[in-house]
């Protein structure tokens, strides 16, 4: 997957309270003038937010009702025909990621005003599209210009969705470290800028001293690390620096259907403490850090089953999940992996006891 060189940066971001609506204001402050300004957002939570945008400003607005192909053909055509020179994204990952994907096709400039954080694919190339059989792909799209978010809007949704976003950073850790095993196994070129970007990302939130999601100064943080992130994605070349062993697990259990349906940075967090475990990097910290963000230790919790079977099943799946990409499985026989597991489990069940 070809992803976009830093130039392509977004110049706008701006994280702060009560900054919805002082939108229009930011773009002058940034000597940003556009002519023909579109709002594009949801049908619900996020058109009742940019309603005050479109009246305020008199833009205008489009609603989209799904992020697959016909929806982006839809808002690709109403663009090119009304002349449009800038979109305003607002909403969550379908609309941001559809946006990111007209605007590719055309080569239209986009700001995200994003009502949601739940991976850390706010900044980043790659916009996930349904197809038409209803699949989802990972597509190129535009990187914003720029990137505003309203702490207030954020702090405010379920809190599912902030612990989602918490965990996908959590697993930096066990991915940086999959990246430097195949950089002393493979010689696989390790770019130290994204590799120290994903990294501190993860051990900012480690260390944070008032882990609560509901907390502005945490969730500030957690939004930087997602940027960080996107920014260590985009500087390597791949998902490399945010994506190891533990994203390659969370895709087997989506592929094969055996996990409850929980959010993709729920699942990969709690796979990262098993991985670090396997990966002998495991600390006290980590531990405490999903404990007080909710993630669950033992990320057989997220499965419908537990059988060794099915475990079994998921390890021999992930290898499969991205050919080339050198983790901690490729060290380990599936005997071993049930063996680890059952380790870790005793661990953590003598932590919690
Ligand atoms: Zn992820």
């Amino acid at each position: 997957m070809i992803f976009s060189q830093l130039t392509h940066l977004p110049i706008i971001f701006q994280v702060d309270e009560d900054i919805f609506a002082r939108v229009g204001h930011l773009l002058e402050r940034n000597k940003l003038s556009f002519n023909n300004i579109l709002v594009v957002s949801g049908g619900t939570i996020s058109y009742d937010l940019s309603i005050d945008l479109i009246r305020k400003y008199k833009w205008d607005s489009f609603v989209l009702s799904n992020n697959d192909f016909s929806e982006i053909e839809k808002l690709k055509a109403y663009c090119l025909h009304k002349k449009h020179d800038l979109i305003i994204a607002v909403g969550g990952g379908k609309v941001l990621d559809s946006v990111k994907r007209v605007c590719y096709l055309i080569n239209l400039n986009h700001i995200s005003l994003p009502t949601i954080i739940s991976n850390d694919g706010l900044i980043s190339p790659i916009a996930v599209i349904k197809n038409e059989r209803g699949k989802t792909e990972s597509l190129p799209g535009s990187m914003p210009m720029g990137v505003i978010i309203d702490l207030d809007i954020i702090q405010k949704t379920p809190i599912k969705y902030l612990r989602a976003a918490a965990g996908d950073i959590l697993s930096n850790l066990s991915a940086t470290h999959d990246w430097i095993l195949s950089y002393n196994k493979n010689g696989e070129y390790v770019n130290d800028l994204a590799f120290q970007l994903s990294r501190s990302a993860a051990n900012s939130l480690v260390h944070f001293n008032e882990k609560d999601l509901h907390y502005k100064p945490f969730l500030r943080q957690i939004i930087q690390g997602q940027v960080n992130s996107g920014i260590a994605m985009s500087l390597s070349g791949s998902s490399r620096p945010c994506s190891g062993s533990e994203h390659l697990i969370s895709h087997a259990i989506d592929y094969l259907e055996v996990g409850n349906g929980s959010l993709h940075g729920i699942q990969v967090a709690s796979i990262s403490l098993f991985i670090l475990f396997l990966q002998d990097k495991l600390l006290p910290e980590y531990i405490d850090y999903a404990k007080s963000t909710g993630i669950p230790l033992l990320f057989t919790e997220l499965l419908n089953s537990t059988e060794n079977r099915v475990l079994i099943e998921i390890f021999r799946k992930s290898k499969e999940m991205r050919p080339g990409r050198y983790t901690i499985l490729d060290t380990i026989t599936e005997v071993e992996f049930i063996d680890n597991f059952t380790a870790f489990k005793n661990e953590i069940n003598y932590l919690v006891r």
